[in-house]
């Protein structure tokens, strides 16, 4: 029995890479020296995975940023906008902009937290090997030959290259990234002929967009670059790797159609793929490597479930392989590290370098040489939390007009009143003392003592400036999920857990590993002490059943459904005991509402449901009186607008800066009946908008909605943000809101 995985994470044990980058972006070390950290991190990764026992080990999944800005540099898709620079600074301006030159955009990577920069593409794009014989592939290939170690190149498939791209600016109406197909292709046959001639006996090409819903041209899209690639005279064998759910049958049919060898399956995302095989007539002359350890999330694999799935592949494929099911970039790299996780958690948990011998010591169990290991303890049931959540089945709160009739009366507010989201500039100060108190330098008391000045601060300052609604300014939050994560039962955060999002930006996450509850209030002090210093309503600040999800670990034990209802709950409670703390407006924030969205459309209706359901469980123990908030910061709301709308929050913010406002309509379009804070400046960079952009704006969005439901807000927090702008612009939107209300009497 072969075993291999799909990628390892490449930022290092100790987030080497980021350091790296960091210091050579900020000056402090050269190309050669980053060069050095970077070959230092790829020989200590394959020499790792060989020693583990591998058969098979991965290379080209290293990447300074972003394996798909890799490829759009290796086949020379740079926007002319870049093209007078060269090297390292033209590929960390495509990451990150220059002075006047925009990055390219970012967006998620499937559905996941990683994060890649989007091709433009045109119909004037010309598709060529840029390096030639260093080709990024071959390059790597070789460094790790050098070293006596034969790897396979991984390289992102054709067709997802070209359906994560997009259309540039200025590419004609009815243009798609894939009418460049064959130009693409023959810049792979190029690369394949080139690895084959370095030595490389396999190539592993990543097609994941195959497992989601495919526009009509796909398929046969698949069929037209497969055919030639495999039927090239001089190649390396080809493994086509999906991931993140089951292939779609046709693509699957069209793959096994052309020469290809192997075919990469995810049986823990794509539980569905045996099915599809079995339907598709198997693969009986090919050879299908089996994802059967979980790279996307940190539970120890399932060895009697990967026993079963790989039984009844035998009778499907001509040769079965071992393998993670995806990247193990999605976890982080090493269980070692963690000393303070509690015993029962950590016992069940496996990191990447874990994983990696996970997928070896299955192989061997599987060819019964080892006995199976133990099976996995499951988490001991809050007998509580399911006592009560099973009683709490229809949540909602009571029809609109008495809630908006109750707020009225306790809240007092002007039309358009002035908020903002939640968070004030994270200061130097802050941070600060917050390691500091890590650290056991500050004690407790000294540590609150620092946050309630800020507070206070923040408090004095918006009534200075008249906003209506205050926030506390959340400086006691390290991250809007861990901070929950880290006062509810049943979560557990790491020490060194982390994990590549985009670029050097690392995160946490969080692991979800047992029934959640909540021993104790976990926000109720600090907004009590907010409220005390001013009579306008301060507004608490909560985060979201969904989020809170997105943003961590989840068990993989039971439904996310369950889970989610479970963190619910411990929002309901809180949100009672802010009521009784004299709290009168409360934000559920649900920024991760999108994210989580299924990859297929025939699973978005099962999923907005049990998230609609877990927001309502959270917010409807309210009074009638208590204004429920939420927020959201994208763009794309399509597929969510009715969603949005079911949440029923009384008033709900969203970016909206940049997408001009037109979003409201839609809203409306889909029923949403309730108060709206359409982000009137872009928080996202430091520009101070004037008065009269932001008033037009506001006269832009009441041409699509009532006066009497519309709100004043920048379009997300200002943790990110310094003080002088803020004010700044806090300012001027304030002077918006009057000139435009008073317009309106
Ligand atoms: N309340 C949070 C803040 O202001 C919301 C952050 C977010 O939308 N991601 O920072
Ligand atoms: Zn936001």
């Amino acid at each position: 029995m072969r075993t291999t995985i799909l990628g390892y994470p490449r930022i290092g044990a100790r987030r080497e890479l980021k350091f790296a980058v960091e210091d050579y972006w900020a000056g402090r070390i050269g190309a050669d020296a980053l060069e050095k950290t970077a070959a230092g991190l790829r020989a200590g990764m394959w020499a790792e995975l060989r020693d583990a026992g591998l058969d098979a080990v991965p290379s080209n999944t290293f990447s300074y940023y972003d394996q798909v800005l890799d490829t759009t540099v290796m086949v020379d898709a740079v926007p002319d906008r870049y093209r007078a620079l060269s090297g390292l600074d033209r590929y960390f301006a495509m990451a990150r902009g220059v002075q006047d030159v925009p990055a390219l955009e970012m967006t998620k990577w499937f559905d996941t937290n990683y994060h890649y920069l989007v091709p433009e593409l045109a119909p004037t794009t010309r598709f060529r090997l840029a390096d030639g014989a260093r080709a990024k592939p071959v390059a790597e290939y070789l460094e790790a030959k050098a070293l006596g170690i034969e790897t396979r190149p991984v390289l992102i498939g054709p067709v997802t290259y070209l359906l994560l791209s997009k259309a540039a600016a200025d590419a004609p109406a009815g243009f798609a990234p894939l009418d460049l197909l064959d130009g693409l292709v023959e810049v792979y046959a190029e690369l394949l002929e080139r690895l084959a001639g370095a030595g490389a006996q396999w190539v592993q090409l990543d097609e994941p967009s195959l497992v989601g819903d495919l526009p009509p041209a796909a398929v046969e899209a698949v069929e037209r670059a497969y055919h030639r690639l495999a039927g090239l005279p001089s190649r390396p064998r080809l493994l086509v790797a999906t991931y993140f759910g089951a292939v779609d049958a046709d693509a699957l049919k069209a793959l096994a159609s052309t020469r290809v060898e192997g075919f990469g399956l995810d049986l823990v995302a794509g539980t569905g793929n045996l099915d599809v095989l079995a339907s598709t007539g198997g693969l009986r002359d090919r050879t299908v490597v089996a994802g059967v350890v979980d790279g996307r999330n940190v539970w120890r694999a399932d060895v009697r479930r990967a026993k079963a799935a790989y039984a009844v592949l035998l009778g499907l494929a001509g040769r079965v392989e071992l393998s993670t099911s995806c990247s193990l970039l999605h976890v982080p790299v090493d269980l070692a590290a963690e000393h303070d996780l509690p015993g029962n958690v950590r016992d069940r948990l496996a990191f990447a370098r874990q994983k990696v011998a996970e997928v070896v010591a299955i192989g061997k169990a599987l060819k019964e040489e080892d006995p199976l290991p133990a099976p996995l303890s499951t988490p001991p049931a809050d007998t509580d939390v399911r006592a009560r959540l099973a009683e709490l089945t229809d949540a909602r709160r009571s029809d609109r007009e008495a809630r908006v009739r109750a707020q009225r009366a306790a809240l007092g507010l002007p039309v358009l009143p002035t908020t903002t989201i939640g968070s004030f500039p994270q200061t130097d100060a802050i941070r600060r003392a917050r390691a500091e108190h890590k650290a056991g330098r500050l004690d407790d008391a000294a540590y609150e003592q620092a946050m309630k000045e800020e507070i206070a601060r923040v408090i004095e300052l918006q009534e200075e400036i008249g906003i209506d609604v205050l926030v506390h300014g959340e400086a006691e939050r390290n991250d809007m999920v861990q901070y929950f994560a880290e006062r509810l039962d049943g979560y557990a955060a790491t020490g060194h857990g982390w994990v590549q999002s985009y670029g050097t930006r690392c995160v946490r996450p969080p692991i979800l590993h047992g029934d959640v509850s909540r021993p104790r209030p976990m926000t109720v002090a600090w907004a009590q002490y907010a409220q005390s210093l001013t009579d306008r309503p301060v507004k608490g600040m909560l985060t979201g059943p969904v989020t809170m999800l997105a943003w961590s670990f989840v068990r993989d034990d039971q439904p996310l459904a369950e889970t989610a209802r479970q963190v619910a709950l411990a929002l309901r409670d809180e949100i009672r005991d802010l009521e009784e703390a004299g709290i009168r407006v409360i934000q559920v924030d649900e920024p991760a509402l999108r994210e989580l969205l299924p990859l297929r459309a025939t699973d978005h209706a099962a999923y907005l449901e049990w998230a609609v359901g877990a927001f309502r469980l959270a917010t409807s123990g309210a009074a009638d009186g208590t204004q429920i908030h939420t927020h959201m910061c994208y763009s794309e709301f399509g597929a969510i607008l009715g969603a949005i709308a079911d949440l029923d929050a009384d008033v709900t913010s969203v970016e909206a800066a940049r997408s001009r406002m037109e979003f409201i309509a839609d809203l409306r379009d889909a029923g949403y009946v309730n108060g709206i804070g359409p982000g009137v400046y872009d928080i996202h960079s430091p520009r101070v908008p004037d008065v009269t952009e932001v008033e037009e704006n506001l006269r832009r969005a009441l041409q699509a909605v009532d006066p009497a439901l519309l709100w004043v807000n920048p379009d997300c927090g200002l943790k990110t943000r310094a003080y002088p702008e803020t004010e700044a612009s806090l300012r001027n939107l304030v002077e918006a809101a009057r000139r435009v209300r008073a317009a309106l009497n």
